[in-house]
């Protein structure tokens, strides 16, 4: 079995991650070795009494912005040479499904979860190799968004999942939508299931799968299909 891919999250707020790595699809992920994490405490790596990460930026402006000593070191600390170093970041590239298929290749990640107005540019100059980021809106720091990134390349670790949740015909995979499911029973409150998926015909199911997927993201999202 190859060695499992290693995850360092370097953040203010190692207890808001904590319970997120250890539920449900993460935590079997570790159990089966096909992930470690490890969550670091960015103060652990101050100097001064009052464990300080953060001071006012240079030429003025409101708030106040993550120095760029205590990062440098914290991922020092963990780095390995093939190590992707990721920043969160409003300002990163997009974050997408083929993203998180190249990162899934990955044997070692290093997330820096950024806070307050963000991060000392040096930081994002000269040691992180991608600076991603979840949307167009701005959240208050960037443990959610290491959060959001993770959960969607570990399930893509093989044996993660199990065949009852295989990601081959996800969202996106496919390069389109999935197409509609539905489950028990077969009729509730007078809406049914198609006819067609009650038949057992695989081949014709399949059929309708596909176009219905089809109907599905022209109609939700086209920018897929073109
Ligand atoms: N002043 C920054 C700007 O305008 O680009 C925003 C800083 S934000 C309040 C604080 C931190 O949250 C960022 O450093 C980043 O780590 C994280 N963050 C916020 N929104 C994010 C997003 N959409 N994607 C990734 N990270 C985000």
């Amino acid at each position: 079995m190859s060695a499992p891919l290693q995850i360092d999250v370097i953040t203010i707020f190692p207890q808001m991650l904590s319970g997120f790595l250890n539920e449900s699809i993460l935590k079997r992920a570790q159990q089966a070795q096909a992930v470690s994490f490890n969550t670091i405490d960015l103060r652990n790596f101050t100097h001064d009494s009052r464990r300080t990460t953060d001071d006012k930026p240079y030429g003025g402006g409101p708030g106040m912005l993550m120095k760029p000593e205590p990062i440098f070191e914290a991922v020092e600390s963990v780095c390995t040479p093939k190590a992707r170093v990721i920043l969160t970041s409003p300002q990163g590239k997009m974050f997408n499904q083929n993203y998180a298929e190249a990162l899934a290749q990955e044997k070692h990640l290093v997330f820096i979860c950024g806070h307050y107005e963000g991060v000392d540019e040096r930081v994002s100059e000269t040691l992180v190799t991608d600076e991603i980021s979840i949307g167009d809106y701005v959240l208050t720091n960037g443990v959610l968004p290491a959060a959001v990134v993770i959960d969607a390349l570990v399930r893509l670790q093989p044996g993660v999942l199990g065949a009852e949740q295989a990601t081959t015909l996800d969202s996106f995979t496919t390069g389109m939508l999935e197409h509609p499911q539905y489950t028990r029973p077969a009729e509730y409150r007078n809406m049914k299931v198609p006819n067609i998926l009650l038949t057992g015909n695989h081949g014709e199911i399949s059929k309708w799968q596909k176009e219905q997927a089809l109907k599905r993201t022209q109609k939700r999202r086209p920018d897929l299909l073109i």
